[in-house]
């Protein structure tokens, strides 16, 4: 790693040049960044975000947490710019919808200035890390959601920005919104869920903690409108009693049993928790799988999403530009970015479908699940990750070529080490790396913790692609 890009980063001052205007003296919406310290956090983080670069071996790494997974084609412009002017050029699609920029070196201010000027900063430095609000990337415009997602979602992004007791919560806490989509990530646990069910003709919003609802019911309900209390309630009640080690909502609830959290937050609420079989006992209905890759049909009769995946969540300037390019001149002038590791031009007229689904291709981007790497992701591994006991991104092309070959097209997931970083959830078919280019091989399985059954240890890439092959059915049956 060379020394100087090692030495990078850490808090960084986020220069007065980039600020946005008007400011308003006073209003912490708009004050200054450079004018206000950034205090201490109460549960510190060394993931990246935007004001903080974290070094790697290749760079600083910067993350652009953007609302709902959207940008707008100049947003991407602006990152594809900043990524080429002062980084490496390597722009990586999180699995969150978010964007992150690698090989930041020297000229890191200017790298922050360039996405604050595009509007993609928070509305004040303390607030970046706690962006964290997971939505459909079809929120709005999703012909089976059972409403539209995105002014609740707005409402509590700017609560979780604007109210300064939010900010002690981890960079790590995370919620998710899901309005009833047919595109929905349902697999990635959150602290807080919220999902829409209808009971006797009534559309509630269900939640849930530490979980996701793929996998349980929600505890309670309430009515829509009362949505944005709830998740202040929620969040207050688990600031009250976390203590600062306790990052997480599932770390609160070894010590606080469910019911005593939901007996408190019913005596927080104004309106009434509903809490009964229907409730409880609800469950909602599965995703097709890989609806995110090709065409994904909307809401309104005549319009279509366009959906390509990023392979191994990692694309170039020129190639972020050629989709942005494409979404002014097709779609509705905005990307979203999906938990895929993939991105969408949506509102595309069904009639220029095919024309976006060749320019997504000729932009390198994979539009069809029978590719094998559309369904493959990597974490950064050995080449960039001093943890990484292989260099996944190589390993998986190698892996994808030889299921290709064989037309195989599986969901794997390659980590360099058991931290997991490429997945928030458990892939249906894990290679966890032990030496370079050899890895464990574990099936999905749900009576099983961590990545499920061993089923094979210290695994070459052939000899992975060899089981895989030979009986790929079983492999995804859980
Ligand atoms: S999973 Fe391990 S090797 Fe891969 S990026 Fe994360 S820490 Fe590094």
């Amino acid at each position: 790693m060379p020394r100087a890009k090692a030495g990078i980063i850490r808090r960084l001052q986020t220069p007065t040049s980039a600020l946005p205007t008007p400011i308003t003296p006073g209003d912490p919406l708009t004050e200054p960044l450079s004018a206000r310290p950034l205090a201490t956090p109460l549960r510190p983080s060394a993931c990246p975000g935007l004001l903080r670069i974290v070094p790697a071996l290749d760079g600083g790494i910067c993350r652009i947490k953007l609302p709902g997974g959207v940008l707008s084609a100049d947003q991407a412009f602006a990152v594809a710019a900043a990524a080429e002017r002062f980084a490496g050029g390597v722009i990586e699609a999180t699995n969150r919808g978010n964007l992150q920029i690698r090989g930041i070196g020297a000229s890191h201010d200017a790298l922050i200035a360039t996405l604050l000027n595009a509007g993609l900063g928070p509305k004040n430095p303390a607030s970046d890390d706690v962006r964290n609000l997971m939505l459909s990337p079809c929120a709005g415009v999703d012909a089976l959601q059972l409403f539209d997602a995105r002014p609740l979602a707005e409402r509590i992004l700017h609560t979780l920005e604007s109210h300064p007791r939010f900010h002690e919560l981890s960079p790590k806490f995370a919620l998710s919104l899901d309005a009833g989509e047919g595109l929905a990530m349902l697999e990635h646990p959150h602290d807080l869920w919220l999902s829409a069910l209808r009971v006797e003709g009534e559309v509630l919003l269900g939640f849930g903690l530490a979980g996701c609802p793929g996998d349980d019911s929600p505890i309670a309900a309430v009515t829509l409108d009362a949505g944005l209390d709830l998740v202040i309630g929620v969040l207050e009640l688990f600031l009250e009693h976390a203590r600062p080690e306790q990052t997480r909502m599932r770390h609160l609830l070894q010590e606080m049993p469910v019911a005593q959290f939901l007996d408190c937050l019913g005596e927080r609420l104004s309106v009434p928790l509903k809490i009964d079989q229907k409730i409880t006992t609800w469950r909602r209905s599965p995703i097709q799988a890989n609806a995110h890759v090709g065409l994904y049909p909307l809401a309104r009769p005549g319009l279509t999403c366009v959906g390509g995946v990023v392979p191994l969540g990692r694309l170039d300037p020129s190639t972020l530009r050629r989709v942005a390019q494409l979404s002014l001149d097709i779609g509705d002038g905005e990307l979203a970015m999906t938990p895929w590791q993939s991105l969408m031009l949506r509102n595309v007229p069904a009639e220029r479908s095919a024309v976006a689904l060749d320019g997504l291709q000729a932009a390198g981007l994979l539009c069809d699940a029978d590719q094998a790497l559309s369904q493959m992701i990597a974490c950064t591994g050995s080449a960039a990750c001093g943890k990484g006991q292989a260099d996944t991104k190589a390993d998986a092309l190698q892996l994808a070529a030889y299921l290709q070959k064989h037309g195989v097209s599986q969901p794997v997931h390659l980590s360099g080490c058991d931290r997991s970083c490429a997945a928030a959830h458990v892939a249906p078919i894990t290679l966890l790396a032990v030496s370079t280019s050899r890895y464990n091989l574990y099936i999905r399985h749900a009576d099983q913790p961590g990545f499920g059954e061993l089923r094979g240890r210290d695994l070459t890439i052939e000899a992975v692609g060899a089981l895989l092959t030979a009986d790929s059915r079983s492999y995804t049956d859980d």
